[in-house]
């Protein structure tokens, strides 16, 4: 046993080495040394320049900046290309992206996108095939194994979690239960009937299923079989996580993708629960300044860019993803992977609200306010008036109309004030009061009437 695998006993709480060893889907890639990995990335690097040039757009943008694909010579030119942005996709003809013939697609996906067009996303054979075993690293990384029950609780439409999920699930030998959206009450029975233990949601969800058992009388640590959820596709905060893995009695794990990425699959976390590995074999990470486009260094908050390195039908070349993380600064893993991490995302460079000129993350509300073991995990800010801030929490029904909901109140309010330097108004309600909506929660209501609705 080497001794990053006896680091990872530990944070295991003990159980065998051979568990140990399952969380790696390709050990042979996912334990190289950093060096060996960066090798790969360069040779890799050359190949996804060399498509992405056969992409008009792509090779109209390398001309501008004067860059050929022979200037890229290693891992120190990637500057030298240029960013790929979500309006370089939106701009011209559905099929501009593709460096393939039309003929060798075999899968298209598309974004969520809810305001603009949605962002296509095409797959070749090859690509759907690298895909799916990126997504059996993710479940294996976060100890899900054959004999595992999995439910996909995502949409198995266009969306790519859903498929995605459902074709590593079986690559990695897991038995599937392709549900998709139902009621948090179908889920829940579902999971019972079949024994599930590993579950794929977003984490909104996740609370409804949560909320839901609670409803019902669920026994949950006697009743079901839960061990292991791996959740994504929004918003989500590190005490969110907390929470959930409480009330549903499971280890919850993030994962991050992106469509124009070619979906979930570009980073995950691992059983030591600090951060998500990039599977650097197959991505490329920048965090950059999101004015001026300067790289920056670890632990730097910034915008992440991304460089898929296998992606046939659709190359994209250092894609800016819109979303606000850092990559963080460690050599090597308790799990033993040398895989660069990165944070979980602090929120989306659009979804930043200003209030009294001053820059807001909904996450940031998030963080105080699901420090306190009263609340839900149902929360709203609403933004009103000229300016004002008031946040709604839902909190367990025995505080209400108590003493301590008045105290809490004045806390929370307090705690928001010294974190985020706007003083906001905090009204408690109870359990089932704030809207629950079918898709991607809805954390922001602004009905302010100087800055107009959002
Ligand atoms: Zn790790």
């Amino acid at each position: 046993m080497d001794a990053a695998s006896a680091r990872c006993w530990r944070c295991l709480g003990g159980v065998a080495f051979t568990e140990v060893e399952l969380q790696f889907r390709n050990p042979s890639v996912e334990k190289l040394p950093r060096k060996e990995i960066l090798k790969i990335q360069e040779r890799k690097l050359k190949a996804a320049v060399e498509r992405a040039f056969q992409v008009p757009f792509i090779r109209r943008k390398m001309r501008e900046q004067d860059v050929a694909p022979d200037d890229i010579r290693g891992l120190e030119d990637l500057s030298k290309l240029p960013f790929t942005t979500k309006e370089d996709l939106l701009k011209g003809d559905l099929f501009d992206a593709l460096a393939v013939p039309r003929s060798s697609v075999v899968r298209v996906h598309t974004s969520s996108g809810t305001t603009n067009r949605p962002v296509v996303t095409f797959y070749t054979r090859s690509d759907l095939e690298t895909w799916s075993e990126l997504l059996a690293r993710n479940l294996a990384a976060t100890g899900a194994k054959p004999g595992d029950v999995f439910l996909n609780t995502a949409g198995q439409g266009m969306f790519t979690g859903g498929l995605g999920y459902i074709a590593g699930a079986e690559r990695l030998g897991l038995t599937v239960v392709p549900m998709g959206p139902a009621s948090p009450e179908r889920q829940l029975e579902v999971m019972k009937i079949f024994g599930i233990t590993v579950f794929h949601a977003i984490p909104s969800f996740a609370l409804r299923i949560a909320d839901a058992a609670e409803r019902l009388g669920i026994d949950i640590e006697r009743e079901l079989s839960l061990r292991i959820g791996i959740l994504g596709a929004e918003p989500w905060t590190e005490e969110m996580r907390r929470l959930i893995e409480k009330r549903l009695s499971i280890k919850a794990y993030n994962n991050y993708g992106a469509a124009e990425l070619g979906g979930p699959g570009v980073a995950v976390e691992c059983i030591a629960q600090r951060g998500m590995h990039v599977w650097e074999d197959h991505f490329i990470v920048e965090v950059v300044d999101p004015k001026t486009g300067e790289q920056l260094e670890p632990e730097e908050d910034g915008e992440l860019v991304v460089t898929p390195l296998w992606r046939e039908a659709m190359p994209l070349l250092r894609y800016r993803t819109g979303d606000v993380a850092r990559i963080l600064d460690e050599k090597r893993c308790e799990c033993g992977r040398e895989m660069a991490k990165i944070s979980w995302i602090h929120g989306r460079l659009d979804d930043m609200i200003k209030v009294r000129g001053i820059g807001l993350y909904p996450s940031a509300v998030e963080k105080v306010i699901l420090r306190h073991p009263e609340v839900n995990g149902e929360y709203l800010v609403v933004l009103e008036g000229y300016d004002d801030v008031k946040v709604q929490v839902e909190v367990k029904e025995q505080i209400l109309n108590t003493e301590r909901a008045e105290e809490l109140a004045e806390q929370l309010s307090r705690e928001l004030k010294a974190t985020t330097m706007l003083k906001m108004r905090v009204e408690l309600l109870p359990p089932g009061s704030l809207p629950r909506s079918e898709g991607k929660a809805r954390r922001v209501l602004d009905l302010r009437r100087v800055h107009g609705g959002g």
